[in-house]
């Protein structure tokens, strides 16, 4: 309703000023040199408000034609960044598809239409590594390691390169710089971790050990590396006081415990760790001061009292008492580590030794003793060293494993069998 009385309104007014218009008496000249146009004031009057409207609506014109240029420009850009976004998509779907050539592809037209950012480069670099072109990639890795905003991102991928030809020293090189332009990365630590074991820089990769990590082994690792013996046996001690039944930590802190004077300590650390998880070589150290063969059983007597029915005890005293001459003793101990469930290849052995050395002058004895290495022959296989990962078998104790790499993999046990839990101490 308020908008008819405001269209009433306006029509008057229209008509009311149409009227005086009309009604403006006189004339109007306009002389420009010798043109002189002479016309009634009514029509002068329209016609200069037409001539207004038409040069306003002229420069309103004018301006638009003038903004024409930048409004065209901003959809070209826009489009071209909708298609790089589009290409940087299938770049990295082709990538996650292991496609080379379409990766190669998007990534290139990526490249194109939006330039050289950290994203298109990445993309490049990664596409040529797919595609096997490491010289490629790397240059690009460079370009990117070169930016400030990305340079992680370009170390990184050198990283990578560098690990997997094997080129430890510029792997180093490149992981201090990445730590340096992005402190305390986790992918970072893990892989500076990763390449320590690998170069057996065992202080180091302690340093960079998290919480999970096989903590006596990197340890015991680190004691054995370290030249100064006080400092030596604080981080002997340490990996003995991670896993108090983890033999090469034991033997380590006994060995210097020892150098150090300190018999009797030794001999409880080694006491302990066989108490935990018997170990041939814990038993072997603690007996090496002795070379009296009845005094060795007597001491290895006492050495096992913590742990007297475990078949490693019982193999163990079996063996120095067959040594001593004491068969009557050696074939008990045997008999026990036997029903103990200790059924593998040495107590064969030792069965038939102890047969020949026994009644090896009977028929009865012979028999026994063949039928002992016929036993020996199927039994299970001895206990070693072998990689818990990979299950590769190594001639000795080592921080990581030999075929894998994998750190605090190697442990003692029989190949195939799971090996024991680990102890923690406190
Ligand atoms: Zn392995």
């Amino acid at each position: 309703m308020r908008r008819i009385l405001w269209i009433i309104a306006a029509g008057a007014i229209a008509v009311a000023l149409g009227w005086w218009v009309a009604a403006l008496p006189g004339r109007v000249t306009l002389a420009v040199g010798s043109l002189s146009i002479e016309t009634a004031t009514p029509v002068a009057a329209v016609l200069g408000a037409a001539v207004v409207v038409a040069l306003a609506v002229l420069l309103r014109l004018l301006l638009l034609l003038a903004g024409l240029g930048p409004r065209l420009r901003r959809w070209r850009l826009h489009r071209r960044r909708a298609a790089g976004d589009t290409a940087v998509t299938h770049a990295l779907v082709a990538l996650a598809a292991g496609e080379q050539t379409g990766a190669r592809r998007e990534a290139g037209r990526a490249r194109h239409l939006l330039g050289d950012t950290p994203q298109t480069l990445l993309l490049a670099a990664e596409a040529g590594r797919l595609a096997g072109s490491d010289a490629e990639a790397a240059g690009i890795y460079r370009q990117l390691a070169a930016r400030d905003d990305a340079a992680f991102l370009g170390l990184r991928g050198l990283f990578r390169q560098a690990i997997a030809r094997e080129d430890w020293a510029e792997a180093a090189q490149l992981a201090r710089k990445a730590e340096a332009v992005h402190p305390g990365a986790a992918w970072l630590r893990e892989a500076r971790l990763n390449l320590a074991v690998r170069i057996g820089d065992w202080p180091q990769a302690l340093s960079l050990a998290g919480p999970g990590a096989p903590l006596a082994a990197l340890t015991a690792a680190a004691a054995a590396a370290e030249p100064d013996p006080g400092e030596a046996l604080r981080l002997a001690r340490r990996a003995w006081k991670a896993d108090n039944g983890f033999a090469p930590a034991a033997l380590a802190y006994a060995r210097l415990l020892r150098q150090d004077g300190k018999e009797s300590r030794a001999q409880d650390v080694l006491r302990t760790a066989w108490q935990a998880a018997p170990h041939p070589d814990l038993a072997a150290l603690a007996l090496a001061g002795t070379t009296d063969r009845l005094a060795r059983v007597k001491q290895a007597t006492a050495f096992v009292q913590a742990n007297p029915d475990d078949p490693e005890s019982h193999l163990l005293l079996a063996r120095l008492s067959l040594d001593a001459g004491l068969t009557g003793e050696a074939r008990r101990h045997l008999e026990r580590a036997r029903a103990g469930g200790l059924a593998q290849r040495r107590l064969f052995l030792m069965l038939a030794e102890l047969e020949e050395t026994d009644r090896g002058g009977t028929e009865a004895g012979r028999a026994a003793q063949r039928e002992a290495l016929r036993q020996a022959a199927g039994a299970a296989p001895d206990p070693g060293w072998h990689c818990r990962h990979c299950g590769a078998s190594q001639p000795a104790w080592q921080p990581a494993c030999a075929a894998c790499h994998t750190a605090g993999s190697v442990t003692w046990g029989q190949p195939g069998l799971p090996p024991r839990p680990a102890l923690i101490a406190g």
